[in-house]
């Protein structure tokens, strides 16, 4: 391989070392800008996943890991977060390569993944256990880290995506067991080194790479890994759950989504306009909170689709290792042909395709799709219901306040919602009313990472984020003891 960036093999790891598969078994993975197949990867079984969950057990159970101060731990979290950002550049060229996301948005994405690990630093040292006193008991809480989690994450930036499972796990004192989408494996393959430079002791992090229905079913099923924190597609999340059910894990489901963005004939436009593009045709659409729903007041409704249109027009697709590029090539010709499938399934439906729906002019092999606009779209066509994950956004009507919040709760789905309106009482009206996880009002979507993440409906169980992500990866248990004379029942005295 001419590239110094790309492992000519791609390896699981596990307690320490970089294995092939028990059984040899490999399978090749390709870049989107060409569909050229650039690595073998390691292809788990059983087998593999039961070497790295002995191995995340030992480290939780007699490493150093669990019984560190969390001081140390935070410790060694900052060094991860410093050797992630000493390597930013490199990890959003590979992101880049690897996804087709555009490099100046895959960068931002390596920066957030080394802030997910620098915050929880910051919450390992700050956690606090509960006490209850009472004259007669006192009651404190221990709070524990859960054992072997298993992470498993998709192929949307996958990078940021992993440190944001990582980071509250290992803070917590977990040990893992990461599988990372097959699509896009190349960026996780830097993680070895950057744990094993920040001082992260061998077993506590370990990868098993795969197919999903073969390596992460398996460690769905593990009886040794108590967690499983998935994010991916709504129905994965269900087989999941299904199939854990036999060993009762603890859940965590961030799912799909098909998010509203309300804007109201009173909102700022320009603003508007600026943050529903941003809010759907970002990270090439390919974004779990993507805006992909415009619901515009009719008396707004056709200078908005016109001024969609036309800046939608105007979007840099190309190569995405090019800084000016705005959308870069889709992920896979799998899930290209995917969204190219909605963009007939709309025309047959009869939106009225504004804009967009093929391939830019002079764009070779690779999946790139112009930014696409649907007007007149109504509930009933599957493209206002289904998750398309591409750069295609749909726009609908609506008369007023009652029949916006219809509209945007119209759908299995319910993780995000972007309000645009200037009056105050209506907005907070509003976002009570629209069944979201998550709500912005005059905002796009800009996080605080305290606050909880995660959907209603359809889009997921559980909350990440903050002291969300420290519950699921401990236990609390409570001790009491009591403090005077104690009085028990005397049976059979
Ligand atoms: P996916 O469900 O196909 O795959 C996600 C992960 O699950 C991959 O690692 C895959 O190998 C694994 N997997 C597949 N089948 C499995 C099985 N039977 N058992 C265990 N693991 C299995 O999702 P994707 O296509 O990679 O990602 C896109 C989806 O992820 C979209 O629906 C998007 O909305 C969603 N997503 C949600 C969030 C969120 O936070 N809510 C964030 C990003 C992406």
């Amino acid at each position: 391989m001419s590239n110094p960036m790309l492992p000519e093999k791609i390896l699981h790891y596990i307690g320490g070392k970089h294995l092939p598969s028990v059984d040899g078994a490999t399978f090749e993975v390709a870049e989107p800008v060409t569909n050229r197949v650039y690595a073998q990867v390691a292809a788990g079984g059983p087998e593999d996943v039961d070497r790295a969950v002995e191995a995340a057990t030992a480290a939780f159970e007699t490493g150093p890991w669990p019984a560190m101060t969390a001081r140390a731990r935070a410790r060694v979290l900052n060094r991860i977060a410093d050797a992630i950002e000493a390597r930013g550049e490199q990890i959003a060229a590979m992101e880049t390569f690897d996804t087709g996301l555009p490099v100046t948005q895959a960068r931002g994405q390596a920066a957030r993944a080394a802030e997910n690990f620098r915050f929880f630093a910051d919450m390992a040292v700050t956690l606090h256990e509960d006490a209850f006193s009472s004259p007669a008991q006192l009651g404190y809480v221990l709070r524990k880290p859960r054992g072997v989690a298993g992470l498993i994450t998709p192929w949307n930036t996958p990078f940021m995506l992993e440190s944001w499972k990582l980071a509250p796990a290992l803070a917590a004192g977990c040990t893992v067991v990461l599988k990372p989408a097959e699509w896009t494996p190349l960026s996780a393959s830097l993680l070895p080194e950057i744990m094993a430079e920040a001082g992260v002791p061998d077993g506590v992090f370990n990868i098993v790479h795969g197919i999903g229905e073969v390596a992460g079913a398996a460690l769905v099923m593990h009886p040794g890994a108590p967690l499983i924190s998935f994010t991916g597609e709504t129905t994965t999340g269900q087989t999941i759950m299904r199939s854990a059910a036999t060993s009762l894990k603890g859940l965590s489901m961030e799912l799909g989504g098909k998010s509203p963005c309300v804007i109201f004939a009173d909102a700022d436009l320009d603003l508007a306009v600026d943050s529903a593009l941003f809010g759907v045709f970002s990270l090439n659409g390919e974004r779990c909170t993507a805006g992909s729903r415009i619901l515009a007041e009719r008396t707004v409704y056709d200078s908005l689709v016109s001024r969609l249109g036309e800046r939608a027009e105007r979007i840099k697709v190309g190569d995405p290792s090019d800084p000016a590029t705005e959308i870069g090539a889709l992920v896979h010709p799998e899930h290209y042909d995917r969204v190219l499938s909605y963009v007939r399934l709309g025309v047959r439906e009869g939106a009225r395709l504004v804009t967009g729906g093929s391939r830019p002019a002079g764009l070779g092999a690779g999946n790139y799709l112009a930014a696409t606009v649907f007007a007149d779209v109504t509930p009933s066509m599957r493209i206002f219901q289904e998750e398309i994950f591409g750069p295609v956004v749909c726009v609908t009507p609506f008369d007023d306040e009652a029949e916006a919040v219809a509209l945007a709760n119209d759908t299995r789905y319910g993780l995000a919602a972007y309000l645009w309106t200037c009056d105050l009482r209506r907005a907070h009206r509003v976002a009570a009313a629209v069944e979201a996880g998550m709500t912005w009002v005059n905002s796009h979507n800009v996080r605080d990472l305290r606050t909880p993440f995660g959907g209603v409906k359809a889009s997921g169980l559980g909350r990440e984020g903050g002291q969300h992500s420290i519950d699921f990866y401990t236990e609390s248990r409570i001790v009491h003891v009591a403090l005077g004379d104690t009085h028990v029942p005397r049976f059979g005295a």
